[in-house]
């Protein structure tokens, strides 16, 4: 495997926080301490401000997603924002099938599949959440859990559709609660992912997906954290929403 075949993504999922003059303020904050960093950074940010961030994010090189999408084109889905719709706000990146959607808006890994599908096709760049209940984890199913979300969320994709998601290994437990997976259990599931990956399309697509750990990650573990060999990147919660320590983390990446 090797790591300097991949895209290091830093993205911050801001969840449901960030008015618009709030959201330019952090921007602000973090345009700066993105300058001149070779890893991708995306900020994720509510439906209401994500045009507000395409703009302050001009002229720099952070990008913008969105936190969910629906998977049909258009119609009546009340409440819903389709993938062409996000695409021609200017969104890049779009978060599916969080744990927080798996736990609290019935996501399951049919609509996490069907999500992604049609965020790929409409030239958006998915960030795809997989990862473990504490319970799983403790019932040491781990490996059996996340092998069968990938195989389902990403089932019917070609090589490249696969090629062109970034995943997200969240250990549930992990996100939210200040329990950080060790280093070595990041790097061993984002490992088995890409494994798991390798087994159905290669190891040549294995080794370019992108595959981010997310689960409490901060200033303090980030470095050690983005040392594992599978681990190509974060996704972060808490954290993204203090422009300091997002960007020790960004630095951490760029190390
Ligand atoms: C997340 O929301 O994806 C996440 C990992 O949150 P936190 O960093 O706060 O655990």
């Amino acid at each position: 495997m090797n790591k300097q075949l991949r895209k290091v993504v830093i993205a911050g999922n801001w969840k449901m926080n960030k008015t618009r003059p709030e959201a330019i303020e952090l921007i602000n904050q973090i345009k700066p301490l993105a300058d001149n960093v070779s890893c991708e950074i995306v900020v994720c940010v509510p439906y209401t401000a994500l045009e507000t961030a395409i703009q302050a994010v001009k002229g720099t090189n952070i990008k913008v997603g969105a936190q969910n999408v629906h998977f049909e084109k258009s119609g009546a889905f009340t409440g819903e924002i389709s993938a062409d719709m996000l695409k021609e706000l200017g969104v890049d990146y779009v978060i599916i099938g969080h744990s927080e959607r798996r736990q609290y808006f019935g996501e399951t890994d049919t609509t996490v599949n069907k999500r992604t599908k049609a965020a790929l096709q409409a030239g958006l760049i998915p960030i795809m959440c997989v990862g473990e209940l504490l319970e799983e984890r403790e019932a040491d199913i781990t490996e059996e859990v996340v092998s069968r979300q990938i195989k389902l969320d990403m089932a019917g994709f070609t090589a490249d559709e696969v090629k062109k998601t970034v995943i997200a290994y969240e250990p549930v437990w992990a996100i939210g609660t200040g329990k950080t997976a060790t280093n070595e259990q990041a790097g061993e599931a984002c490992g088995l992912i890409r494994n798991v990956i390798a087994k159905l399309h290669g190891k040549d697509v294995a080794d370019a997906v992108t595959i981010q750990y997310g689960g409490s990650m901060n200033a303090q573990n980030a470095a050690d954290l983005l040392k594992q060999e599978d681990v190509d990147g974060g996704l972060i919660g808490g954290a993204s929403l203090k422009a300091e320590d997002f960007g020790i983390i960004i630095k951490a990446a760029n190390t």
